[in-house]
């Protein structure tokens, strides 16, 4: 998918999709990293260059903020449940 099909009409990039999907996003320096920092204003090495719905697996920390969980749409099926 297109990473402008992740931008909100404010210009900022969204959280989810439709079907409440998380989405998670990738910067050219390889972070993965929360929809508000995506949105953040930065220098090259932390532009966005992709973005996805994130379906399954563990929760993911932002590598930017290091604040913002990541929670995929299904949980960590791998990890048979807790
Ligand atoms: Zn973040």
């Amino acid at each position: 998918m297109k990473l402008e099909l992740y931008k909100t009409a404010r210009g900022g990039y969204a959280t989810t999709i439709d079907g409440g999907y998380p989405v998670v996003y990738y910067t050219h320096d390889g972070l993965t990293i929360c929809a508000r920092c995506a949105g953040l204003e930065t220098d090259d090495t932390q532009a966005v260059i992709a973005a996805e719905p994130y379906y399954e697996g563990p929760d993911l920390l932002c590598e930017d903020c290091q604040k913002t969980v990541i929670q995929s749409a299904y949980g960590d099926l791998n990890n048979g449940g807790e």
